[in-house]
């Protein structure tokens, strides 16, 4: 017998962990994530967590030992585990890229012909180089990848950066980005019916969550003349709220603005005669 719970699969302690549990706390999942623990039982969401390695969760998900896992894609990419995205979650940012000590000279991808790669993604690279047609010997080495040139190991390396300060630590500078990465949520590609219907649950909340994030409330002043201007900027869930002011003449709108082009529109509302303008984070938004 099946049973009617999602088994789900997320990093023990690395770059990953926090925010994917922030993540499921955030909606409204409960569960006991203690130091240490392996796996753990939601008091109030049919789901179970396993925390793993995060270069053995795409195996977990794929052969059906988690029904779903959260990991980089570089991760997913590079272990080429066949799993379906279920979602991007828009964390762990990352990118993938080559660098060459600093000083030495790069004109473009020609010149890593015949030159040795050191990287921990050899799946990745070797796509990469094959692309451009470019023949390099791939050294596959699973840690402390920037230190491979300066001992003679390789010519450049391979490897996830994000700010770039390890790289400059270690006197190498960046020349290509092969890969861009965020966190994704991976599923079985045959999840039972049961499962599916909890999985579609999760992402529905997560889609909520998302999205607020990505939004703000805002609440302004207008005066009646100008109502229409201003409205005209505004998108709302259906279209912005509009209530009478006590101050004769005037009203307050409420409306919903993208994070993206947020001070793009609140100048265009102040020019267009808004005042008064209240910003309000959003915890949840449905619809
Ligand atoms: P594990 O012990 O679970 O194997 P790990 O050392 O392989 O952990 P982490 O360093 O925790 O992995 O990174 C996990 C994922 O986070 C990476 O695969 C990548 O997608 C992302 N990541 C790595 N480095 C950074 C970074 N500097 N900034 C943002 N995201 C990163
Ligand atoms: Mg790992």
């Amino acid at each position: 017998m099946s049973q009617d719970f999602l088994r789900i699969a997320v990093q023990k302690s690395g770059r990953l962990s926090e925010d994917s549990l922030t993540l499921f706390k955030e909606c409204g999942i409960k569960f006991d994530s203690k130091a240490g623990k392996l796996k753990t039982t939601s008091s109030n969401f049919p789901a179970e967590f396993l925390f793993l390695r995060d270069d053995d969760i795409p195996g977990y998900v794929e052969d059906g030992v988690a029904d779903i896992g959260i990991v980089g894609e570089n991760v997913q990419v590079e272990t080429g585990r066949n799993v379906d995205i279920a979602k991007k979650l828009g964390f762990s940012k990352c990118r993938l890229s080559i660098a060459i000590p600093r000083g030495d000279s790069y004109q473009g991808v020609q010149d890593l012909q015949g030159r040795s790669i050191a990287t921990s993604y050899p799946t990745i690279l070797g796509n990469f180089l094959k692309e451009n047609e470019i023949e390099a010997e791939i050294h596959e080495i699973s840690g402390s990848v920037e230190i491979a040139p300066s001992i003679g190991l390789a010519h450049a390396v391979c490897d996830i950066v994000s700010s770039g300060s390890t790289l400059l630590a270690n006197g190498l500078s960046e020349v290509e980005v092969i890969f861009k990465s965020e966190a994704v949520m991976i599923a079985h590609p045959s999840l039972s019916e049961a499962k599916r219907a909890i999985l579609s649950k999760l992402l529905f909340r997560i889609h909520a969550v998302q999205t607020a994030k990505n939004n703000k409330y805002i609440v302004l002043n207008a005066p009646n003349e100008k109502l229409e201007a201003i409205t005209a900027l505004l998108p709302g869930m259906k279209a912005p709220t509009i209530v009478p002011l006590g101050t004769e003449g005037w009203s307050a709108v409420h409306s919903v603005l993208s994070e993206e082009d947020f001070w793009d529109k609140i100048d265009a509302l102040r020019t267009a005669g808004a005042e008064g303008i209240l910003v309000v984070p959003i915890e949840k938004m449905i619809y």
